[in-house]
């Protein structure tokens, strides 16, 4: 393992979805940092068991269970910060839920669920957390975006709209709460987590056809860039986001 520097010695930071994947990813990686990390996810082992792996190797870690459709518990993330940690000085709002669908097939009850989770939470938790946020001298509101909020792809359109909505949202709040608080996102391609697992090898393949580094990329490579952008070393980036693709918006 190589050192690492200690970028967020000291912060605390909020991840939603952090049970799995690029969440899961990012929350040890914020840790091996130096961060105080609050877990929140609906799936109680996978959070319990990420937490337990920052807190097993010396880290300082919280799981809490959020369904971040419900307000009530967004309340409770912002609340489990500060009562475990003293304060809050990173959001990183990464949960989502998406069902495969084209504009046809989407059923309006997929579609409301998939803004629900994947894009209402981004601004309410954001709103719950500003005034936290105001109080850290290194606010950081990141926000998990995808290539699809800037290309398009058949068979997503709830999912896409969310994400064009994360971007934009992102530009919004980062006029709003400039100069106090940072406003960024990340666009992550095509990223080997349990939510492409369904994925069938033939779309696999055909969709590697158009990332020139010619694989997925790993969560921790999402993690990394995500540690960077929570850090004073991009202290003077915000309002945009930063696209980790292997190329594939590059075409
Ligand atoms: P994942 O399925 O591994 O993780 C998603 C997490 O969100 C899970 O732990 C799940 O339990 C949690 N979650 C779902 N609904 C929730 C809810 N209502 N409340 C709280 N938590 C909930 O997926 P991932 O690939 O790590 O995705 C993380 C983020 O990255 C998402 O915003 C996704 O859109 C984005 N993204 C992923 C890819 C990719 O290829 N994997 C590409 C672009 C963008």
């Amino acid at each position: 393992m190589t050192n690492l520097a200690m970028r967020l010695a000291g912060r605390v930071a909020v991840i939603t979805g952090a049970a799995s994947g690029i969440g899961r990813a990012t929350a040890l990686r914020f840790a091996r940092e130096g961060a105080h990390v609050v877990i929140a996810d609906i799936d109680v082992p996978g959070g319990k068991d990420c937490a337990g792996e920052i807190q097993s190797s010396g880290g300082q870690a919280r799981f809490v269970e959020v369904d971040v459709s419900r307000e009530s518990d967004l309340i409770r993330m912002i609340d489990c910060a500060v009562t475990t940690f003293g304060g809050l000085d990173i959001l990183h709002n990464n949960a989502f839920w998406a069902r495969g669908a084209t504009a046809l097939e989407t059923t309006a009850d997929d579609w409301q669920r998939t803004l629900d989770v994947t894009l209402r939470p981004v601004w309410q938790a954001s709103k719950l957390a500003i005034p936290q946020l105001l109080k850290s001298k290194a606010g950081v509101i990141l926000n998990t975006a995808s290539v699809h909020s800037i290309v398009g792809l058949t068979g997503s359109a709830a999912y896409q709209a969310s994400k064009g909505g994360v971007l934009s949202l992102t530009r919004a709040l980062s006029l709003e709460l400039a100069p106090h608080i940072r406003v960024v996102a990340i666009l992550p391609g095509t990223i080997d987590t349990p939510a492409n697992r369904d994925v069938p090898a033939e779309v696999h393949e055909a969709f590697l056809q158009n990332v020139p580094l010619a694989r997925r990329g790993q969560p921790e490579e999402i993690a990394s860039v995500a540690a960077f952008l929570a850090s004073d070393d991009a202290g003077y980036i915000t309002g945009t986001g930063i696209v980790v693709d292997g190329g594939y918006t590059t075409r």
